[in-house]
């Protein structure tokens, strides 16, 4: 059976992609620091190896190369707050880009060259046009983008030195919740637009704040385009499969093709949910530009990824329907 590593498997997108890659008959061992990942998902709910600890523990990932035969390695671990990150550049910078450093190298000395890495569309800043292609211009206005920007930059250094190959997928807002209702979004803090308006629903938390009302968008609020997570993880699944036929390095897109502002999220979850959801409106939140939405025709071209569940309806009802089940 050929084994993946998968960092940050203990996490939201990282805990879909690793049953994704079991699905597909692939051996997993993840690697997560439990700083924010659920040691019982990948124990008892995945049921694969974990290893506690982190990217930048050189001497651990030495030996998890040496003790394992790893065929690519998949890497979530990251920290992914916006907001957090303007505030506190210097931990998003360490962990997020020499972390990464650090784990790039020991797979290099361990002789594997091939790499799945989750990057973001924020690192082509407020768009020059949408939907944005992979050739838009790179301009990051959070040091969290700044931090993904940096490690795609190492990444095609290490392709061009060491032949070392990686498929860069730029997510749009990864939501929902694995369909059948095995994983969800739990963060802690929740800092998610679409978590956070499901709580409000269920009564856990008085209001939803709209981060800001007077952007240039059609109702003032920011659009996103949304994508359903268990799409997301297939889509490592073939972008892995690319690398391991033999493929050249590639960068991809992953979105939805269709934006939704913060309004017709909370207006959808209401439908969804059935509740009144108290909005309050605040100021901007610092680093968000006013509109994100994507193309990912190179990702159904090449990779021949076909988004199962579109739709901003669908995402919500698999997301309800695990916050219901989870503190329900
Ligand atoms: N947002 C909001 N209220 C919240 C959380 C998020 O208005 O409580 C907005 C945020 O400003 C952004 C959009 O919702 O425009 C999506 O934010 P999220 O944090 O979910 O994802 P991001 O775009 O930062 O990856």
């Amino acid at each position: 059976m050929t084994t993946i590593l998968v960092t940050g498997g203990a996490g939201y997108i990282g805990s879909h992609a690793v049953l994704a890659l079991k699905k597909a008959g692939y051996e997993v061992i993840v690697l997560d620091n439990l700083s924010y990942g659920h040691r019982e998902l990948v124990e008892e709910v995945l049921q694969v190896k974990l290893i506690v600890g982190d990217t930048s523990d050189r001497a651990l990932l030495d030996n998890i190369f040496i003790t394992h035969n790893i065929a690519a390695v998949m890497h979530f671990a990251a920290y992914i707050a916006v907001g957090e990150s303007v505030i506190d550049p210097a931990k998003y910078y360490h962990n997020n880009v020499t972390g990464t450093l650090t784990l790039l190298e020991a797979i290099v000395s361990a002789s594997i060259n091939k790499f799945i890495f989750s990057s973001t569309c924020a690192l082509y800043g407020v768009p020059k046009f949408v939907p944005i292609t992979e050739d838009h211009p790179q301009d990051p206005i959070s040091p969290y983008a700044t931090s993904k920007w940096m490690v795609e930059r190492i990444l095609s250094d290490f392709d061009t030195a060491y032949n070392f190959k990686s498929v860069r997928f730029r997510y749009f807002n990864a939501a929902g919740a694995d369909p059948n209702g095995l994983l969800g979004e739990d963060h802690k803090p929740e800092t998610h637009l679409i978590p956070l308006v499901l709580l409000t629903a269920l009564g856990k938390r008085e209001s939803i704040s709209i981060f800001g009302t007077d952007y240039p968008t059609r109702d003032g609020t920011c659009i996103r385009d949304y994508i359903h997570v268990a799409d997301l993880a297939q889509a490592h699944v073939l972008g892995l499969e690319y690398l391991l036929n033999g493929e050249n390095s590639e960068v991809f897109n992953l979105g939805n093709g269709s934006g939704f502002s913060v309004r017709e999220v909370i207006e959808t979850a209401k439908q969804v949910t059935g509740k009144q959801i108290k909005i309050v409106e605040c100021d901007r939140r610092r680093g968000d530009p006013p509109i994100l939405v994507g193309s990912s025709d190179k990702a159904r071209q090449v990779l021949g990824w076909h988004p199962q569940y579109p739709s901003l309806n669908e995402i919500i009802s698999h997301a309800w329907q695990w916050h219901q089940q989870r503190h329900g």
